[in-house]
């Protein structure tokens, strides 16, 4: 077989060297909660392709329904002739989302496309303008979606003009705002809004329940909350992306749930369909069927492959019951990261819910962040076999997306590396 290195040879001769990898070892498969390279070495999995392979890379019932479907057809377009699939996804969405109103659903291909959506569909309803997101946001990389990011490299460096119409307020981030309530997050927040945009002018505000790419940023209790209601009242779509933080990740099956939230709309992407390419906006019907027909859609949204696949990885988080097993992954995690917390003055921080945990690393005795550090522990791991990821606006935090279905002992032999990469 071909070795890691002379594929990584051929790849600087062929790939665009703005696609970038965490680390330069090949796959040549994967499962539970380890990913094996091309060199037969084992790596402890704790980044499930950022989210995404929440059921586990190639999961039985996913596997079985996409070899079903491939066979039946691969590809007809929904917008020239519709397949039951699509349907009974959107039906899925509809039912599994929080809100019991009448809900319709849209299909996708990527988790930005979900996210361009969702603002079209706000601004259509409501005939306005403006959108308001947040510090340390991350919702994509197309030009409205970058429009939408916070952070500059390397999501935006050179790449404007961006879509005009997006503000940015403060997001609540408990441990550099002074320790802001969520009630008072929330008032500075919509404040900036009503005196620079003007209620009457928004159409939607867009949040990430726990910020991803931004650094697993958890709000203070209340902020969410606080939102939704100032939205209702004022007439903006309250949109939640929770393109990272869905399907069970979280300890629930959307992270709004923790304080019951309930969005207009929703996005959803990443570990819906199982490691297939699938995208949804979820929400109320009457916001939803705004949009005139022929409004929305795309060639490959919703294919009939990776509707099979999302069929399959929903019925999977039911018969397993992911949110338990997130809870379950917490429980050890956490506890583990405090304890080397008691002892690593770099780490100011131990956040997150469910299987979405994460350090923040700081200069020990103030909250200056620690890039260096943090990428110095990271590549103590994967030297050491364990994946992980960095994220965060200051680079300085490492978070832990281990699939939902590792197993206890994967999960320890992975907790053993980070212990022993912290030194
Ligand atoms: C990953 C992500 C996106 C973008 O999804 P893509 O499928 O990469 O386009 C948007 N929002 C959040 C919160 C994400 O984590």
């Amino acid at each position: 077989m071909t070795s890691s290195e002379e594929l990584h040879k051929r790849r600087g001769a062929a790939v665009a060297r703005g696609v970038g990898s965490t680390i330069s070892s090949y796959v040549d498969h994967a499962g539970g909660g380890t990913i094996t390279d091309v060199e037969g070495r084992q790596w402890i999995d704790f980044a499930a392709g950022i989210a995404v392979a929440n059921v586990g890379n190639s999961a039985p019932r996913v596997v079985e329904a996409v070899k079903a479907q491939v066979e039946r057809f691969t590809h007809t377009c929904f917008m020239v002739a519709p397949y039951e699939s699509y349907v009974a996804v959107c039906e899925q969405l509809n039912a599994i989302t929080p809100g019991d109103f009448e809900k319709r659903s849209a299909l996708f291909n990527s988790g930005a496309e979900a996210v361009e959506n969702a603002v079209k569909i706000a601004r259509h309803a409501t005939g306005r303008p403006a959108v308001v997101v947040f510090d340390h946001a991350y919702h994509g990389r197309t030009n409205l979606t970058m429009a939408l990011t916070a952070k500059n490299m390397p999501y935006k460096h050179r790449f404007g003009p961006f879509a005009g119409e997006i503000y940015r307020v403060p997001m609540s981030y408990p441990l550099r705002d002074g320790g802001l309530s969520g009630a008072e997050a929330a008032a500075r927040a919509i404040e900036l809004v009503e005196k620079q945009v003007g209620a009457e002018n928004v159409a939607a505000l867009l949040i990430e329940p726990i910020q991803g790419e931004g650094g697993f940023v958890v709000p203070a209790a209340g902020f969410l909350p606080a939102l939704r209601e100032w939205a209702t009242a004022a007439g903006v779509v309250f949109v939640a992306d929770e393109i990272q933080t869905g399907f069970c990740r979280t300890g629930q099956w959307f992270a709004c749930e923790h304080e019951e939230v309930v969005p207009d709309l929703i996005t959803l992407a990443k570990a819906i369909a199982g490691g297939l390419p699938l995208a949804a906006v979820t929400g109320r019907a009457e916001l939803m069927d705004a949009v005139h027909v022929g409004g929305l859609g795309g060639t490959y949204g919703g294919n009939p492959i990776a509707c099979a696949a999302a069929l399959a990885s929903i019925e999977t988080m039911r018969e397993l019951d992911l949110t338990c097993a997130a809870q379950r992954i917490e429980t050890v995690l956490a506890a583990r990261l405090r304890t080397i917390a008691e002892r690593d003055p770099r780490i100011a921080e131990v956040r997150g819910r469910g299987a979405m945990l994460a350090v923040e690393l700081v200069q020990p005795g103030t909250l200056v962040p620690d890039p260096a550090a943090t990428a110095a522990i990271s590549a103590a791991c994967h030297a050491a076999g364990l994946l992980t990821l960095t994220c965060g606006t200051y680079g300085n935090v490492l978070r832990f997306l281990p699939p939902l279905v590792i197993s206890n002992d994967e999960l320890a032999r992975g907790l053993d590396i980070l212990d022993a990469a912290f030194g």
